[in-house]
């Protein structure tokens, strides 16, 4: 009989070994994962570079502690944002799995876990290929963001089973695809500010890079905007969508009045034409959009257009109103909306309110963060909490 079975070979699951076996040398732990190796959606985060955590974050302390403890090296950026040194998110796996292979905790690859099932003085875990008995249980299978990492949110079947709640589960962290066709806008890029309504409310503003795709909009403040896309139980996917409207400013630093005098301004200037009013503002093939949006038509002399035309242009420049018909799905998420109900979780342990000797990290908990190094932050914190809490049972 194991000590503890790590089900899940993620960041917060190596967190949890290294740490649990650092705690408690004598504990025999194996660690069991879905793919053929450990961390692969680690190497990948961060564009390869792997923004570990953020200064922002109140707990960041103790990760850094962690990562020094074991041989990493780190730096922040201007944004808080943390880096592995090397900026090389492959380093970081390599840290993690030379500590795993020091304390000699067996590692079972390619072995993805099917069932777990409570046994009078542990777990039984059964896997592709076998089954073995421990007396704890760690559960830290990630959520189903980017399944091709191997996270298809096999965790939350399995913890169901096990008589918790999961609830409600978006993906978050990707694109938001719109009603209104954008294809002419594809590789458009535009430092703007993005506005998330719903029922006409705002729910928050997000500034950064607005970058167009074929069918959806992205870029980092349109991924922190798509976490809100959540809808109440029960309720259908399109009607839920239907209540959230994107709007765009592309002038974030002028005021509504001040943007009209500006195209009032430009208005005037010598062989100005209405497809050159918005020229070193926005990029062409926006320009041509908004001016198709307002119905100012290409070609005409800018002096002749109505303040009315001008004002409705100003307008679509400050708030450009688009619907929101979905986000880009699974495939393209950082992170997963919804998890475990914490309120089912001891968190200072990590461990199962309902279940003794079942424990939780990373994402499969309901949690998600902004961009920034919050969701990993989260990943080493819990691991390392219920890698702690485990080894002193
Ligand atoms: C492209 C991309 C970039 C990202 N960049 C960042 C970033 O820079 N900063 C940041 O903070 N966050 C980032 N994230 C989010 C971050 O990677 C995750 O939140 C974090 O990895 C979650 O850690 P975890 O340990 O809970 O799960 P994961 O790291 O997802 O690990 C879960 C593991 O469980 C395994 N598994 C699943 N089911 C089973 C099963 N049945 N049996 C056995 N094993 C199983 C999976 O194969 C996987 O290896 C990014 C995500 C993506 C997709």
């Amino acid at each position: 009989m194991l000590d503890l079975c790590i089900v899940g070979g993620g960041a917060s699951a190596m967190a949890a070994a290294i740490t649990a076996a650092g705690e408690n040398p004598k504990m025999s732990i194996c660690v069991l994962e879905k793919k053929d190796s450990l961390g692969k959606k680690l190497a990948a985060t961060g564009n390869g570079k792997c923004n570990l955590s953020n200064m922002a974050c109140h707990n960041a302390s103790g990760t850094l502690e962690f990562f020094s403890s074991i041989g990493i090296l780190t730096r922040s950026d201007e944004q808080g944002r943390i880096y592995p040194y090397s900026q090389q998110a492959r380093d970081v796996v390599r840290s993690l799995e030379l500590q795993i292979k020091e304390h000699s905790i067996q590692v079972k690859t390619s072995s993805p876990v099917q069932e777990i099932k409570p046994v009078c003085d542990g777990f039984s875990v059964i896997f592709r290929g076998g089954r073995l008995n421990a007396k704890n249980v760690l559960l830290a299978t990630g959520g189903k963001a980017a399944p091709q990492f191997g996270t298809s949110g096999d965790g939350y079947v399995m913890a169901k089973k096990l008589g918790h709640t999961v609830t409600r589960l978006a993906p978050a962290l990707t694109g938001i695809e719109t009603a209104e066709d954008i294809a002419e806008l594809k590789g458009v890029r535009v430092k703007g500010c993005a506005f998330l309504q719903k029922d006409g409310q705002l729910l928050r503003k997000e500034t950064g890079e607005i970058q167009f795709t074929e069918d959806s909009i992205s870029g980092i403040c349109i991924f922190n905007l798509s976490r809100l896309l959540r809808l109440r139980e029960g309720e259908s996917f399109a009607e839920g969508m239907s209540r959230f409207q994107l709007s765009l400013d592309f002038l974030p630093e002028w005021e509504s009045v001040e943007v009209i005098e500006l195209l009032k301004g430009r208005c005037k200037i010598l062989g100005m034409k209405t497809e050159e009013l918005l020229l070193s503002i926005v990029p062409k093939p926006l320009a041509l959009r908004l001016l198709r949006e307002v119905g100012i038509e290409t070609g005409l002399e800018a002096a002749e257009l109505t303040g009315e035309r001008i004002g409705r242009l100003g307008a679509y420049l400050k708030g450009w109103k688009l619907s929101v018909k979905g986000t880009r799905g699974w495939k393209t998420a950082q992170c997963t909306a919804g998890g475990i109900a914490l309120e089912e979780i001891h968190l200072p342990a990590m461990e199962s309110k309902l279940v003794p000797g079942l424990y939780f990290s990373g994402e499969i908990i309901d949690f998600d963060g902004p961009c920034g190094g919050f969701n990993l932050q989260n990943a080493w914190e819990t691991g390392i909490r219920a890698g702690k809490a485990v080894a002193h049972v």
